[in-house]
C-alpha cells in the first residue's frame, strides 16, 4: 500500500519548488509510486502499460530484478573513488561495450547523460581535426548544454544559445520532407553547406538513425552512406547519437546506425544504456580516443562502479532475454498492427519507425499534413484511462511515440492499438 502524500500535495511542492518550467501529461498527472517490467502503478495500485518507459530508456523492463541485484551488491561493496585508482567494475563493462561495436570502435569514455557524451563527442571531433563547424540535422536533438543546444535544431528546445560553428542541414524527412525517400538528394545540401558556409574543411557531422524527440523520424535510405563520404572527403568525423535509437531498441541491429550500412568515428548513447540509471558513453577509435592526453579529462561520477556494474547487467539481460529479437518480432508486429489502425482512422497520417521505436502522426488533413495538436491530446487522455501510456513529440507536438520496455509482447502491442483505435473512434 502507498504511504507517500496525496498527488495534489506532489503537484504543489512541485510548483512552488521545482522548476517553472515543468510540464506534465495529462490533465490530472499520473502519480507514479511503482514501477515492474512494462508495467507502471500508481497510488491506487492501478496499473498502466508503459509504452513510453521513460523516453526509450527502460529497455529491459522497470525494475529488473537482476540489474536491481548488480546495483546493490556494487553499492554494498563500493560506490564511489576516483577514476585514479583501479577497480574492474568500469573496465569490465567498457571491454562488454566495445565488443558490441564494429570497426575499430573500442576505446570508451564514460560519462552520466547524453547531453554529456555529445558535448564530449563534438569537442573530441573538434580537436581531432583542428576545425569548428559541425553540421547537425533541423529536427535533431542532442542535448542541452551550449554546445549540445547549437547541436539540436527545434526552437522549442533552443534558448538564446551562441551556437558558433554549427550549421543545420536538410532533414531527410520522408513525410514531411521535399526530397520524400531519396536519400541522396537530400545529402547534397550537406556538400552545399560545406561549400558554401565553410572553409571547405569540417569537425564533423551529427546524427541520431531515428530521430526520437523529434518524432521518430528514420533517415531517408541512402542518406547516411552519401554524407558520411560528403563529410569525410571534408575531413570530418562522423559522430551516430545512439541515445535512443542503441541497445537493440530498433530490433534488426543493436544500433540504429547500423541498418543504414556505415561505421561511425564516434558513437554516443545514454538512456538505454543504464535502464533508469545516469550513465552515459563515447566509443571511439584508439587513434581518435588519443587527442584527449592532450589536457586533462575529467569526470566526477562518469563511470562510476555503482552505475557501470548496473549498466553491465543491462547487457547481460539484453542477450540472455534475447530483448533485440523480441524488439525486432513484437515491433514488426505493431507496426503492422498500426498500419491497419491507419486504414480505419484519417486522422493517421503516417506510421513509421523500426523494432520497438516507433511513430504515429496525427493531422488532420493527410494531402495537407495538417498537424493535429488537440486531437493527439485527447486521444492520449483517453489512452491514460484505458491504461495505456504512450509518448508525444515531434516539431508540433502532433506524433505518439511508442518506445516501450523491449520486454513488451504481442499482448501488449495487441492492447496497445486496440486502446488508440477506442481513443480515435471517440475523437
Ligand atoms: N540525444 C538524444 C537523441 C536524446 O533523445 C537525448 C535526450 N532526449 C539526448 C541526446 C540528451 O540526453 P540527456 O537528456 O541524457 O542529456
Amino acid at each position: 500500500p502507498y504511504d507517500g502524500p496525496p498527488a495534489a500535495e506532489i503537484i504543489r511542492k512541485r510548483s512552488e519548488f521545482l522548476s517553472p518550467a515543468l510540464f506534465h501529461f495529462y490533465k490530472k498527472p499520473l502519480n507514479v509510486v511503482a514501477g515492474k517490467m512494462q508495467y507502471l502503478f500508481d497510488e491506487t495500485g492501478r496499473r498502466y502499460l508503459d509504452a513510453f518507459a521513460g523516453i526509450a530508456t527502460v529497455c529491459c523492463g522497470h525494475c529488473h530484478p537482476e540489474i536491481i541485484n548488480a546495483i546493490i551488491n556494487q553499492t554494498k561493496k563500493l560506490q564511489h573513488s576516483t577514476v585514479v585508482y583501479l577497480n574492474h567494475a568500469i573496465v569490465d563493462f567498457a571491454e562488454a561495450l566495445a565488443s558490441k561495436m564494429p570497426g575499430d570502435l573500442k576505446v570508451v569514455f564514460f560519462t552520466n547523460s547524453g547531453t554529456e557524451a555529445n558535448e564530449l563527442a563534438m569537442l573530441i571531433a573538434r580537436l581531432y581535426t583542428g576545425c569548428q563547424d559541425i553540421v547537425s540535422l533541423r529536427n535533431a536533438y542532442h542535448g542541452n548544454a551550449a554546445g549540445t543546444m547549437g547541436a539540436t535544431a527545434q526552437s522549442n528546445y533552443k534558448f538564446n544559445v551562441v551556437q558558433s560553428g554549427v550549421h543545420h542541414a536538410l532533414n531527410p524527412d520522408q513525410y514531411r520532407g521535399v526530397f520524400g525517400s531519396d536519400g541522396e538528394k537530400y545529402a547534397k545540401d550537406v556538400q552545399e553547406i560545406i561549400d558554401f558556409g565553410t572553409s571547405g574543411h569540417v569537425a564533423g557531422f551529427i546524427s541520431e538513425a531515428i530521430q526520437g524527440v523529434g518524432g521518430i523520424l528514420e533517415l531517408a535510405p541512402g542518406y547516411l552512406p552519401a554524407v558520411y563520404k560528403i563529410i569525410k572527403k571534408a575531413g570530418g568525423l562522423c559522430i551516430a547519437d545512439e541515445v535512443q535509437s542503441g541497445f537493440a531498441r530498433t530490433g534488426s541491429h543493436f544500433w540504429g546506425f547500423e541498418a543504414h550500412g556505415v561505421v561511425p568515428d564516434i558513437v554516443t548513447m545514454a538512456k538505454g544504456i543504464g535502464n533508469g540509471i545516469p550513465i552515459g558513453a563515447v566509443v571511439t577509435t584508439p587513434e581518435i580516443a588519443q587527442v584527449l592526453t592532450r589536457r586533462n579529462y575529467f569526470n566526477t561520477f562518469g563511470g562510476n562502479p555503482v552505475c557501470t556494474a548496473g549498466a553491465h547487467a543491462v547487457l547481460k539481460v539484453l542477450e540472455k532475454e534475447k530483448l533485440q529479437e523480441n524488439a525486432l518480432i513484437v515491433g514488426s508486429y505493431l507496426k503492422d498492427r498500426l498500419k491497419v489502425l491507419q486504414e480505419k482512422h484519417e486522422i493517421i497520417g503516417d506510421v513509421r519507425g523500426r523494432g520497438l521505436m516507433l511513430g504515429v502522426e496525427l493531422v488532420t488533413d493527410r494531402k495537407l499534413k495538417t498537424p493535429a495538436i488537440v486531437e493527439i491530446l485527447h486521444a492520449m487522455e483517453e489512452m491514460k484511462e484505458i491504461g495505456v501510456l504512450v509518448g508525444k513529440g515531434g516539431f508540433y507536438g502532433n506524433v505518439f511515440r511508442i518506445t516501450p520496455p523491449l520486454c513488451f509482447t504481442k499482448d501488449d502491442a495487441d492492447f496497445l492499438v486496440d486502446a488508440m483505435d477506442l481513443a480515435m473512434s471517440k475523437l
